[in-house]
């Protein structure tokens, strides 16, 4: 028979998780159970919901049964079953639309990290089998397949012969090799012992035939082995046990066993409530973004239980989008196990869970911030961004709840400060909330407009991504302190207006720099003599909303409207260069044109938008050289 190939991409992503994702081979069983658990789910939710289907409780469990002799591992499943384009398109592939076009992007550079986020889950098989054998028989079906696959080189696909519905996965363990060992695999109390670690809270049986030996009946030293079928978990869902019985190792296992993430979540917030609506929640706070979180293809979540009955693998309508990195899931007796999607949103029951597990999570982060300040910083690079598109979006209206959990650089602090922190600590005359824009610290550190705000004492936020300034401009205010921007006209700051000039001075400036303006016209809005610059000759400024990296994110956007922010070339009068504009001036207008031109490209640079014309910059420059 023909050998399907893998698609490539799945190809290379399979060896090199064999070889490197999981730390711990024995995982491959709590896949392949968890895979068999969410398949039953599927077919037991039909059955409650579906009156054509006979429904019959004992019939759903999961078992294990190893073979010694012939060095097997069998994982049985009374689940919903794979029809044979399931087969192919559900274990054929490793990559998912949305993932491939990010790998190609990456080049698999940091692999590692990512492939965990791939559905991988039943390649983990690979790690211990050679050969990996699903037979299925899907729901509503007559006819069963047997998919197999010896690993990187592909698979085939055949009729068999399977008389339920579900699905029976055998592995063909390895044989062990001088650092591996695998018998360990076939081993019955090796097998109870993962079982009982990964998946003890499998809302179905888990079971598998276990060997006893007691004494031999009318004997008093014969002993005789028997065989009996155990159930080996507890079965009882983590959400229904008492948090005092909890370990934070539960709480990582069972985020791993339900596949939220493959980083260790952060944080865990188990929630329940039994007042005027009855609900238990376990929610997670991730520690890493999810490759595909910033993207179109996120989806956000949580898994929905109706008393212990999976009605829904992601209701959106739980989270509001500033918390949409929230992993886990809800359980409910008060919802009706046949709600549709549509009556979901209009659900009075859900609607309240939905706002009390945000104030729960909101409390759980103010908690973070304030008691676990390294765990929090962690967690706001990972989603900071977030919350910070949550402050801007919907025009503002959560604002109050957000604006205590952002974070900025601070100039003083060297490290993420809250704004709260920074308010608590202005001096009694700062007026405003200090803020630079740039592309990276290192480069708003040599920003020339800092240097008269810093030299004053005063702290200043860094803006270093895109939504910052966005933010901030819906906020507003915070604690009734405004916020400036350093480059903006008026800084607000006593004794800007430094030593008045004597008349005839600022009427000397005046005339210069109508001249300069003359040759920027549709450049700048203005030049004038700077009173933030202390030892840099030149900087630009800005008037009214835009400024400078709003207008660069702006131009970035598809729908580029070409919206530019009013421009102030500011000069600085103690610099030498002054001296040059001023003999310039009286001497040689094209020479003032040449420096003008020149000063004015150099704040471009500063700020990191482009020059017009580069080659007449460089010839620009030649010309003062020669
Ligand atoms: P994931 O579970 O993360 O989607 P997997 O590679 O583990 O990734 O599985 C891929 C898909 O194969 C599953 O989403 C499911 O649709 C199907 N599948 C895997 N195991 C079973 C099973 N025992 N019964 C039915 N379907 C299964």
């Amino acid at each position: 028979m023909a050998k399907m190939q893998f698609k490539a991409e799945s190809k290379r992503l399979l060896e090199m998780m064999i070889n490197s994702i999981y730390t711990h081979r024995e995982v491959f069983l709590r896949e392949l159970i968890s895979n068999a658990s969410d398949a039953i789910d599927k077919i037991y939710y039909k059955a409650l919901t579906d009156d054509a289907l006979s429904f019959d409780k004992d019939s759903y469990f999961i078992k294990v049964i190893p073979d010694k002799e012939n060095r097997t591992l069998k994982i049985i499943d009374t689940g919903i079953g794979m029809s044979k384009e399931e087969l192919e398109t559900n274990l054929g592939t490793i990559a998912k639309s949305g993932s491939l076009a990010f790998k190609k992007e990456t080049e698999l550079k940091d692999g590692f990290d990512i492939i965990g986020q791939f559905g991988v889950g039943f390649y983990a098989a690979f790690m211990v089998a050679d050969v990996v054998t699903v037979t299925s028989k899907a729901l509503g079906s007559e006819e069963a397949y047997k998919w197999e696959s010896t690993g990187a080189e592909g698979y085939t696909i055949e009729p068999v012969e399977k008389d339920s519905i579900g699905t029976e996965i055998t592995l063909t363990i390895k044989e062990n090799t001088e650092d591996e060992n695998y018998d360990e695999f076939l081993e019955e109390y090796r097998l109870k012992s993962i079982i009982k670690k990964y998946s003890d809270f499998i809302r179905y049986p888990i079971k598998m035939d276990v060997t006893g030996r007691r004494p031999k009946e009318g004997s008093d030293n014969e002993f005789e082995e028997y065989v009996e079928e155990q159930v080996i978990n507890s079965m009882v869902p983590i959400w229904k046990k008492n948090k005092s019985e909890l370990t934070d190792e539960d709480y990582a296992n069972f985020y791993a066993e339900k596949r939220y993430g493959f980083d260790k979540p952060l944080k865990h917030i188990h929630i329940s409530v039994d007042g005027t609506i009855r609900y238990n929640a376990i929610l997670y706070i991730p520690e890493k973004t999810p490759f595909d979180f910033y993207s179109k293809e996120f989806e956000k979540g949580l898994e929905l239980y109706s008393n212990g009955v999976l009605i829904m693998e992601k209701c959106a309508d739980l989270l509001p989008d500033h918390f949409s990195f929230v992993k886990g899931m809800v359980d409910s007796e008060d919802l009706s196990l046949n709600i549709s999607r549509e009556m979901l949103q209009h659900d009075r029951q859900l609607k309240l869970i939905s706002k009390n597990i945000n104030k729960k999570i909101k409390s759980e982060l103010q908690s973070l911030l304030n008691n676990e300040r390294e765990k929090y910083e962690e967690f706001y690079k990972s989603f900071g961004r977030q919350l910070k598109y949550g402050v801007y979006s919907e025009f503002g209206a959560n604002k109050e709840v957000l604006q205590d959990l952002i974070m900025f650089y601070s100039s003083k602090e060297k490290k993420l400060v809250t704004l709260d922190e920074y308010v608590s600590r202005m001096p009694e005359d700062q007026k405003f909330i200090y803020y630079a824009s740039g592309e990276s610290i290192e480069r708003i550190d040599k920003l020339p407009q800092a240097e008269f705000v810093s030299e004053k004492g005063y702290e200043i936020l860094y803006f270093t991504e895109d939504i910052d300034e966005f933010a901030i401009k819906m906020l507003m205010n915070y604690k009734e302190k405004e916020f400036k921007s350093i480059s903006s006209g008026d800084l607000g700051i006593e004794g800007e207006e430094n030593k008045s000039e004597s008349e005839s001075e600022e009427k000397e400036y005046k005339e210069i720099f109508d001249y300069m303006k003359g040759i920027l016209t549709d450049k700048v809005k203005d030049v004038r003599v700077s009173k933030r610059l202390k030892s840099h000759p030149v900087c630009l400024a800005t008037e009214g909303d835009i400024s400078i990296e709003m207008e660069k994110i702006l131009a970035a956007m598809p729908d580029n409207q070409n919206i530019k922010a009013d421009k102030v070339l500011e000069i600085n009068k103690n610099h030498e260069v002054f001296q040059s504009l001023k003999d310039a001036f009286a001497n040689d207008k094209e020479k003032l044109e040449l420096y003008t031109k020149l000063l004015y490209n150099q704040a471009l640079l500063i700020e990191g938008l482009p020059i017009q014309d580069p080659v007449e910059f460089t010839n620009d420059i030649c010309k003062v050289m020669v």
